[in-house]
């Protein structure tokens, strides 16, 4: 026997909640009864306030956030329509990949990995082609821990009076960092349920604009299974077109209750504290992040480089095996350069300790030349420090 808990630090699937674990331990139900509407429809409502979706809709759709990416594109792009992306990890890479095989002419802007969505080239870029039809932006790119600026991608839009939509992959930030998509104006807003909302992955969920929401009406591409039209249709009375995953709706269920129990505003301050102090702790370890500049910095998501002759993949074999916690591994480009630390969801100041205690031992053990304890006492100064403050405010 192996006493204790394993410890899971990978950025998704995150830890689930025991009372959202709980909400989803239900019999079989039926989803066409008559009272079905009455677990449905404030899901709906509240997924708009996570959102920050006043005037369009959030749809549920029973797949993983991959799904949402094509379930965007099919309701209201056709192939050959030119659309405007940027790839600087393993996410908007996949992206990049998704769109180029459903057919899209992508103009893609490659970007050094640990920096993000592109403002300047995107301008010129919107400036030189008037025909670009959509601009995608991966708004938290949890391979190498970048959070773009979604807000200054609408700007650029509206400097250059463009109208093409506006996709964003909130997929590792909505629900735990700040995102407005009425505000910014996101059109197709993507999230999946394993990561901010603390459920298993299977429920993917798509903020539609209002325009989106016309466009997709409009549209004659050939779409099914994500067609928003039989959403609609169906949504609107509390039901689906198919049959969905009812535990996990009742998960979803008390995962908002305990995001808007807590406070988005306070759900978005812990993730900073937290990420806070990850961050220094890297720093007094002498690492350095992914991530090349503080702009960039994640709060869900810490990618941190391992030191010359250190193999990362080696570091997270060792977390897993010698001390029972997992870490993300480095994807693509970075694969066995970083390891990261996902630091989102249901989780507090010792649970990032721990996260740090484990990976200054796994580092240690991998050969890294790091001081065991360093990276957690600066960790514990900041968070006694954030304490303090929170006490005081
Ligand atoms: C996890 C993730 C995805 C993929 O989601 P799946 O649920 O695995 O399909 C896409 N984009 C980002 C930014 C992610 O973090």
């Amino acid at each position: 026997m192996r006493a204790g808990q394993t410890h899971l630090f990978v950025p998704g699937p995150t830890n689930v909640p025991e009372p959202v674990r709980r909400a989803m331990n239900v019999p079989m139900e039926d989803h066409r009864a008559p009272d079905f509407p009455n677990l449905t429809l404030p899901l709906f409502a509240d997924l708009k306030t996570v959102f920050g979706n006043e005037s369009g809709r959030v749809f549920l759709f029973p797949s993983s956030g991959t799904g949402t990416w094509e379930a965007a594109i099919q309701n209201t792009l056709s192939p050959g329509d030119r659309v405007l992306m940027a790839r600087f990890g393993q996410f908007s890479h996949l992206w990049v990949d998704m769109a180029e095989r459903l057919g899209l002419d992508v103009v893609c802007c490659d970007v050094e990995w640990g920096a993000g969505v592109p403002l300047d080239r995107f301008a010129v870029l919107l400036g030189e082609d008037p025909s670009i039809k959509a601009v995608f932006a991966t708004h938290n790119e949890t391979a190498t821990g970048v959070t773009s600026d979604v807000a200054g991608v609408r700007r650029v839009l509206d400097a250059g009076g463009s109208d093409a939509l506006l996709f964003v992959d909130g997929v590792s930030s909505i629900g735990s960092l700040p995102f407005e998509q009425e505000k910014w104006r996101v059109d197709l807003a993507v999230a999946g349920s394993q990561k901010g909302f603390m459920l298993p992955a299977g429920l993917a969920m798509l903020g539609v604009s209002r325009k989106a929401l016309d466009v997709a009406a409009a549209h004659t591409g050939p779409r099914c299974y994500f067609d928003f039209a039989d959403m609609i249709r169906t949504n609107d009375l509390g039901y689906f077109p198919y049959t969905p995953p009812v535990p996990l709706l009742h998960g979803l269920r008390a995962s908002l209750g305990l995001l808007l129990d807590e406070g988005l505003e306070q759900v978005f301050a812990r993730h900073h504290r937290l990420a806070e102090g990850v961050r220094r702790g890297v720093d007094a370890l002498g690492l350095h992040l992914c991530a090349v500049a503080p702009e960039w910095y994640s709060d869900t998501v810490s990618a941190i480089r391992v030191p010359e002759g250190v193999d990362a993949a080696e570091v997270c074999r060792i977390g897993y095996n010698a001390y029972r916690t997992s870490f993300g591994g480095g994807l693509g480009q970075v694969a066995g350069k970083v390891f990261r630390i996902g630091h989102l969801g249901d989780l507090n100041e010792v649970s990032c300790l721990a996260a740090l205690g484990a990976a200054e031992m796994s580092l240690a053990d991998a050969g890294a030349p790091v001081e065991l304890g360093a990276g957690v006492a600066a960790a514990q100064n900041w968070y006694r420090t954030a304490a303090a403050n929170l006490v005081a405010a």
